[in-house]
C-alpha cells in the first residue's frame, strides 16, 4: 500500500508577508504532498483605535473556568425550555438536563449565556463570562432524579477535561448570588459530585480552627460574597450541610475552614 506523507507546517506571521510566502514555496517544492497552513490572516479588529497588526500564532481559544448549576424551579422541562429560549425573557443557559436524563444544548459553550445575573465569587463579578451554566429540570422541592444526575456527571466530566476546570469551581447559583438565589437547593447531591471531582467537600474529623478566624472571614476566603453575612451563611449551609439556616454551627465553621484549606491546596480532583 502506498503511504502518503502529509506535512503540516505552521509559520509565525510577520509584517514581511513576502518573505513568508517565499519560504512556503520552498517548503512545497521540497515536499510534494506538503500541506501549508499559514496563520497570517488579518486579525478581526475590535478597537476603533488605530492599532497596527503584528499577529502572533501563539494562542488558543479562551475557556470557561467555572460551572454554575441551577434548578429551573419549573414542574416540567417544556415550560423551562420556553423561558430559556424566549427572547423577551432574557435568560438562558448552555445546557438543560431533563428529569429523565435527556441533555439539551441551548447556547454555544464559547458564548456568554445569561444564567448568573448579578453575582460574585472570589472577586469575580461577571460570572456569565467565566462560566458554563447548566439548568436542571427540578421544581426546587423534589429530589433530583438519578438518571438526571448520571447525565450531569457525564457532562461535568466532559467539561472538566476539555476546559481544565478546577474541582473547586463547580458551584451553585445560590453560592454566587446569596440572598437572591437558592438553586440548586438543599436536595442537590453535592457530596456525590465532589466524590467525582466536581466541587469540594470535607467530612469530620476536622482540625481546630485557628483563633480569630470567624465565619465571615472564612466565607470570604472561600469565595462567598460576605456583604450580607447571614445570606452567605445560608448559602454555605444549603450547599455543605443540606439545611436552610442562617446560623453557622461550630462544626460548620470547622468544615468551612477545612474547605478553605482544601481549596488553597488545590486538592479535590
Ligand atoms: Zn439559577
Amino acid at each position: 500500500m502506498m503511504k502518503l506523507r502529509v506535512e503540516i507546517t505552521l509559520f509565525n506571521c510577520s509584517r514581511d508577508g513576502g518573505a513568508v510566502r517565499a519560504r512556503a514555496r520552498g517548503r512545497i517544492a521540497a515536499a510534494l504532498l506538503g500541506v501549508l497552513i499559514c496563520a497570517c490572516a488579518p486579525l478581526p479588529q475590535y478597537t476603533a483605535l488605530p492599532a497596527v497588526q503584528y499577529p502572533s500564532a501563539n494562542f488558543n481559544e479562551r475557556r470557561p473556568s467555572f460551572v454554575i448549576l441551577h434548578h429551573t424551579g419549573n414542574a416540567d422541562a417544556t415550560r423551562a425550555l420556553g423561558t430559556l429560549t424566549r427572547a423577551s425573557a432574557e435568560v438562558s443557559a448552555h445546557y438543560l438536563i431533563e428529569r429523565g436524563g435527556k441533555l439539551v444544548y441551548l447556547v454555544d459553550e464559547l458564548k456568554r449565556a445569561w444564567h448568573a445575573g448579578p453575582a460574585y465569587w472570589g472577586g469575580e463579578l461577571d460570572m456569565n463570562s467565566a462560566s458554563i451554566g447548566i439548568e436542571l429540570d427540578n421544581d426546587g422541592a423534589e429530589p433530583y432524579a438519578d438518571a438526571q444526575i448520571e447525565t450531569l456527571l457525564a457532562l461535568l466530566a466532559d467539561l472538566k477535561e476539555r476546559y481544565r476546570i478546577a474541582a473547586a469551581n463547580f458551584i451553585g447559583h445560590g453560592d454566587i448570588a446569596p440572598g437572591r438565589k437558592v438553586d440548586p437547593g438543599v436536595n442537590f447531591p453535592w457530596k456525590r459530585l465532589a466524590e467525582r471531582g466536581f466541587g469540594l467537600w470535607c467530612d469530620p474529623p476536622y482540625e481546630a480552627v485557628p483563633p480569630g478566624l470567624d465565619a465571615g472571614t472564612l466565607l470570604g476566603a472561600f469565595g462567598y460574597d460576605i456583604s450580607n453575612n447571614e445570606a452567605a451563611i445560608s448559602a454555605f449551609n444549603r450547599h455543605f450541610a443540606g439545611v436552610e439556616s442562617r446560623r453557622i454551627t461550630e462544626e460548620g465553621r470547622s468544615r468551612l475552614y477545612c474547605l478553605v484549606l482544601r481549596k488553597r491546596l488545590g486538592s479535590g480532583g
